[in-house]
């Protein structure tokens, strides 16, 4: 059974308590709030056989072959590889499932996550199915970045909007799935997480604050010069480069947005408010939005996955990083 989370209550009362369901559905939101499991939740409910408001019932026929990753009458598509694009070829079998009769007498369902991983060729050939609704299929649509969608996508679904949880439940939920963390833990968490909660648990299972406190002991270092770029380039690399490339730019926007508003409120996480404070004393504006760009320019590469030298690219940040501070 999919998890039902208590920030999704009234979304779930929106959309399994429809009279009638529509053809297809696009659930979107940010990442790492659920929207696959409100999808799985919603999928089993319009499969089962005895739903009840709550969801599926769990015990007929059609929830068992569920479980079992059995049923003739669902479909789910999805990238074969992390990350990667769902392929042409995936959605031409997806289309041919949806065009055939439901094997259990009811309806059948598809659920698509991501959707934005689908080329143009993909997108255009799942369209077909979007505009000629099949009997009683459901398409359920998960989207964590509906701008990259087609807008012939989008207006074919009925939208349905997951917000971000308020910080309040969210951390709420956090103290349950993080006990062993501290309260002040799980607020780092869930602001490293950009707010999501689930993307907080994942951050903590991989290791986040641990390396994040590596990272930041090693800046001090660096502007102290007691390590110098090479030698923290080697000691981080085992840190995922986008990681390291999402907390540098935000620092450097911290630094510029206290350079103009001196607000203290504003530096960001404690572990690094000293520094930060300390640079945009000491630092040149156009030096800051310098790297800034530089920053955001290399991020866009580590995103597209170039063929990068990690161990040069993370020592030209650095070199440039130890070089802002020229006020003296
Ligand atoms: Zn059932």
């Amino acid at each position: 059974m999919a998890e039902a989370y208590p920030w999704q209550d009234s979304l779930w009362q929106q959309l399994a308590g429809r009279a009638q369901h529509a053809h297809a559905y696009l659930l979107h939101g940010p990442a790492g709030i659920g929207k696959r499991a409100l999808a799985e939740r919603l999928m089993a409910r319009l499969l089962c056989q005895r739903p009840t408001v709550e969801g599926a019932c769990g015990e007929c026929k059609s929830c068992l072959l569920l479980k079992a990753g059995s049923h003739p009458d669902n479909y789910i598509l999805e990238p074969e590889e992390a990350d990667k694009a769902i392929k042409v070829d995936q959605v031409r079998d997806l289309v041919s499932f949806v065009v055939q009769t439901a094997q259990m007498g009811g309806r059948k369902v598809v659920l698509i996550e991501p959707v934005e991983s689908m080329n143009i060729n993909a997108a255009n050939a799942l369209l077909k199915s979007l505009e000629e609704p099949s009997g009683d299929t459901v398409l359920l649509l998960v989207s964590h970045q509906t701008s990259r969608l087609l807008p012939t996508i989008k207006s074919r679904c009925v939208q349905q909007a997951c917000p971000l949880p308020s910080e309040a439940m969210s951390l709420a939920w956090l103290a349950s799935a993080l006990p062993d963390c501290s309260e002040e833990e799980r607020i780092e968490l869930l602001t490293l997480a950009a707010g999501s909660p689930l993307a907080a648990v994942k951050l903590q299972a991989q290791g986040v604050r641990e390396q994040r406190a590596l990272v930041v002991e090693g800046v001090k270092k660096l502007l102290k010069q007691q390590q110098s770029p090479t030698q923290l380039a080697e000691e981080w690399k085992t840190i995922p480069m986008l990681l390291l490339f999402d907390w540098f730019c935000d620092w450097s926007s911290l630094i510029l947005r206290y350079q103009l508003t001196q607000d203290e409120a504003g530096l960001g996480l404690a572990d690094m408010r000293k520094v930060i404070q300390y640079l945009a004393q000491k630092s040149a504006q156009d030096k800051v939005l310098n790297i800034q760009d530089w920053i955001l320019a290399q991020r866009q590469k580590v995103m597209s996955k170039a063929n990068l030298n990690p161990a040069l690219l993370l020592e030209a940040l650095l070199v440039q990083w130890v070089s802002l501070p020229t006020q003296k």
